[in-house]
């Protein structure tokens, strides 16, 4: 977020038994206070000030990780002060982090070469700067193609569907690129190949594939796209890489569905990025990137740098980073093995689409997806239903302390307004049912019928 300098707003009061004998009772809110205070006090005014924060485990709008284990957090509090990028300094945690991108790439299907050219990986800060990484790569390979062809390097684009999260825009954005979505369509949430194919042409520096979509939760069909690129290279010669956006997927499909091909099995899948605090069950913030091989990396995009101590290739838009995440990605992966992670994904799917389940025999509720995929879903109000929105059901559930966002889709589907829900890892059973019981009082309030009628007042629990 963008903030203005506001150095007149009005002062933070301090509570009396805050205030040490003499301290202030008042502090600048937006300017820099003059002198300094206690600790103890400095921590009660920001951890008062934070209590109307919502619950973070209620919160069902987001993807990233709100629960870990203490264990973890025991960790991570011990690596607070290590920087990722000391490399040197820290050969420990560089080693870890090496051994999570092997088991992340291994996870994906990765192929392997006996001359260690094989797959490729980096954590990041998160998921979005894995996808700027993975598109600067198909940019300058598509550069360094069409020189050597002797054709002009002028409007790049990247194809994907109008559902794309929001990085891929930035990314098109901030590095010139075109940004070629494909719109949606009623019954069809996400890309499809029919949908991708008219957007490629030779300019196209890659097509981006994602595993699931934010928006509902669904999978695009990468094989399927992936088919249409190799029916297109036959035809004409052009040769598309596709790159999977598996923020969310890429720690859900290798344990819940390892019969899908959406990963490395795919030979045209050139890179894939997921985020660690998402579904990797790491708080914030943590991404991985993978390509298939080192030769998918332009060289020209790593950046070799001395003054650490020893020769350390990076490739990252960030130099100092949280080495904290990397070991708590690490912990999780050694703690839980396959068949924790087995577990834990597949327990938040069945509460996802037991939940689904439940609220779709709610009238007039009807599901846009229902959690079947990713443990993500979607539901609308059925048509003809006016007396109250989406929005007014969010705003109803925020009464109960429920987070759930309501919102409409992007281009070709922008009259389609949803509530979504995620579940994630801490979201039980116990918790749905509050939830689907609370969703049943809300509409039965906005329709003016049931026990509920008028403006609830308390906050129930
Ligand atoms: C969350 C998300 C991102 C951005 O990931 P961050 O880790 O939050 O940077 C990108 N793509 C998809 C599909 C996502 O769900």
């Amino acid at each position: 977020m963008l903030h203005a300098h506001r150095p007149d707003a009005p002062p933070l009061s301090v509570r009396p038994q805050h205030a040490p004998p003499g301290g202030a009772d008042r502090l600048p809110r937006h300017r820099l206070p003059d002198g300094e205070m206690d600790p103890e006090t400095a921590y009660r005014v920001v951890h008062d000030e934070l209590l109307l924060d919502g619950q973070a485990r209620l919160n069902l709008a987001t993807f990233v990780t709100t629960w870990m284990e203490p264990q973890a957090a025991r960790l991570m509090a011990e690596c607070h002060e290590k920087n990722m990028i000391d490399k040197d300094e820290y050969p420990l945690t560089a080693e870890i982090e090496a051994r999570c991108v092997s088991m992340i790439a291994g996870l994906w299907n990765a192929p392997t070469r006996p001359d260690g050219e094989g797959a490729t990986g980096c954590s990041t800060l998160g998921s979005s700067e894995a996808c700027m990484l993975a598109g600067l790569a198909f940019k300058r390979h598509w550069e360094a193609r069409r020189r050597a062809a002797g054709a002009s390097v002028e409007r790049p684009n990247l194809v994907m569907g109008a559902n794309v999260q929001v990085c891929w825009e930035k990314f098109c954005r901030y590095f010139d690129v075109e940004a070629r979505q494909a719109p949606l369509a009623p019954g069809r949430t996400h890309l499809d190949a029919d949908s991708a194919r008219p957007l490629v042409d030779e300019h196209t520096i890659g097509v981006v594939a994602i595993l699931g979509s934010t928006m509902d939760g669904s999978y695009e069909p990468v094989a399927e796209i992936a088919a249409m690129l190799d029916a297109l290279e036959d035809e004409t010669g052009l040769d598309v890489p596709v790159h999977v956006d598996a923020a969310s997927g890429g720690f859900v499909a290798p344990f819940l569905d390892p019969d899908l091909l959406w990963d490395f099995r795919v030979p045209r899948v050139r890179s894939i990025n997921a985020s660690g605090h998402k579904y990797g069950l790491v708080y914030p913030g943590v991404g991985w990137a993978v390509w298939r091989s080192r030769d998918a990396l332009p060289e020209e995009l790593v950046f070799h740098v001395n003054y650490l101590g020893g020769d350390m290739p990076t490739y990252g838009l960030n130099f100092s980073r949280p080495g904290a995440q990397v070991v708590a990605q690490y912990y999780e992966l050694l703690r839980l093995g396959f068949e924790g992670y087995r577990r834990v994904q597949q327990a938040s799917r069945d509460t996802a689409t037991w939940m689904a389940a439940r609220i779709a025999e709610i009238e007039p509720f009807e599901l846009v997806s229902d959690g079947s995929e990713l443990p993500v879903f979607a539901v609308r109000i059925r048509e003809g239903e006016t007396a109250f929105d989406v929005y007014d059901v969010s705003a109803r559930l925020r009464q109960y302390g429920w987070l759930v966002p309501a919102y409409t889709f992007p281009e070709g589907l922008q009259d389609l307004a949803v509530l979504r829900v995620v579940v994630r890892n801490g979201f039980g059973p116990e918790l749905a049912a509050k939830l689907v019981e609370h969703l049943g009082e809300v509409v039965a309030a906005l329709s003016g019928r049931g026990a509920v009628g008028g403006e609830p007042t308390a906050f129930h629990h």
